[in-house]
């Protein structure tokens, strides 16, 4: 483990050795899964690039001098950062080459070509790089064709095919895994996000991601999910029961209508992941980690056998509903009319119909 940045090894040890040969400047597009660490591990590499106190080829920053002060505080006049503003959709051109009225004389692409203030480096941060539009990966595209000597460009994506291929080519891939389960749930418990003995369900249920383990550990989440594959969902007669619990977990979020929709999003999410258990079971797949999940899965076999086509139908079926909520349509129909979907589905297969 280096500098606390859990379950990346192997991408810190590929820039140790660019280090020692020299290979360090340029653009790299670190891609990932939100939340594995992508954000953490370039400013902490930053921050030991702009070091000069640290060991020679170690990659470690001193942690004490000037430039690391700065970088740590995030006041590095050498290093630069752009993140969608959280009440963006993309990231605004004005970031990338300065506002109208001062076009290309401010904005990260300019002051990436400035001479390093304090003599080392200049490198730069871009987060949320899926979130760049065409005009602003375009504009990009110009410094990353000729970038500055002694710069660093790093790109944040979750996957190298949400850049354009043009920022694609000129970039060098550097993946970082999604974190296992151990390290994640060891994670979530030193930071406070989760109890120890839910850690482990917070950890399978977040596939790799902290980012996700917090969504996850929210325990209205936990409890709604532990009351979900408690009911057989697919048995024919409880598609009431399903529709009210799924809108009772919506509307425990509150009157925020955004909060509500992300709620449903999870829900049925959720159902969809208990389909395609099920049609893992159904084709003799090695079982689920989620141990909750998979003793659902195989209780609905068990009880109600089915075939995959039509499994894999009740899958396409929420994710129509996941579709609907994120159209913003009326939240009661659209659980009222995929639990009685289901349910029919269920009724037909049981033979009843
Ligand atoms: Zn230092």
């Amino acid at each position: 483990m280096w500098q606390g940045i859990v379950g990346q090894d192997a991408v810190v040890e590929q820039f140790r050795r660019r280090l020692v040969s020299g290979r360090v400047n340029g653009t790299f597009l670190f891609v990932g899964p939100a939340g594995v660490g992508k954000r953490t591990f370039a400013l902490k590499l930053a921050q030991a690039l702009l070091c000069r106190e640290g060991t020679h080829g170690s990659l470690d920053p001193c942690g004490h001098c000037e430039d690391c002060r700065l970088a740590q505080a995030g006041n590095h006049p050498d290093l630069l950062t752009v993140a969608k503003p959280a009440d963006k959709s993309e990231i605004p051109l004005s970031l990338l080459i300065g506002p109208p009225e001062n076009r290309m004389r401010q904005g990260l692409c300019h002051d990436i070509g400035m001479k390093p203030f304090r003599g080392g480096r200049r490198i730069a941060v871009i987060d949320d790089a899926d979130d760049l539009n065409e005009e602003g990966a375009n504009a990009l595209l110009k410094t990353l064709e000729e970038p500055p000597p002694r710069s660093v460009i790093i790109l944040l994506s979750t996957g190298a095919d949400r850049q354009l291929p043009t920022i694609r080519s000129r970039s060098q891939l550097v993946r970082f895994a999604p974190l296992s389960p151990t390290d994640l749930a060891r994670l979530v418990v030193e930071q406070g996000i989760a109890k120890p003995e839910d850690a482990e369900r917070v950890a399978i249920c977040a596939q790799g991601s902290l980012e996700r383990a917090r969504q996850w550990a929210e325990p209205a989440l936990l409890e709604f999910r532990r009351e979900l594959f408690a009911i057989p969902v697919v048995e024919p007669g409880n598609s009431q029961s399903l529709a009210k619990l799924l809108l009772a977990f919506a509307e425990g979020a509150g009157k925020e209508a955004g909060e509500r929709r992300n709620r449903l999003r999870q829900g049925i999410g959720l159902l969809a992941d208990f389909f395609r258990a099920t049609m893992h079971t159904l084709a003799g797949a090695p079982p689920s980690p989620d141990a909750e999940l998979q003793r659902a899965a195989v209780a609905a076999v068990k009880t109600r056998g089915g075939d995959l086509e039509s499994v894999a139908a009740l899958v396409e079926r929420c994710l129509e509903a996941v579709e609907q909520v994120d159209r913003n349509a009326h939240q009661t129909m659209i659980v009222e009319a995929l639990c009685d979907d289901l349910g029919k589905s269920a009724a037909l297969h049981a033979g009843l119909v």
